[in-house]
């Protein structure tokens, strides 16, 4: 599928944990139960129907 998270604009790798993994920056943060805030992880392979082509 090419409309996954890893080419869409929204997605981030810079914090990743994982070489395919990344952070979704379409909405902000979200708190978490350890009371801190973060991006929402997803998987390179993901997508969803936000998804936003990146700029070439
Ligand atoms: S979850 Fe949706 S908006 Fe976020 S990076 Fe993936 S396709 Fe883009």
């Amino acid at each position: 599928m090419t409309d996954a998270c890893k080419a869409c604009a929204f997605f981030e790798t810079t914090e990743a944990k994982a070489a395919d993994a990344g952070l979704c920056h379409f909405n902000p943060p979200a708190p978490t139960s350890d009371k801190e805030s973060r991006w929402p992880a997803v998987s390179a392979d993901d997508w969803c129907a936000r998804f936003e082509a990146q700029a070439k």
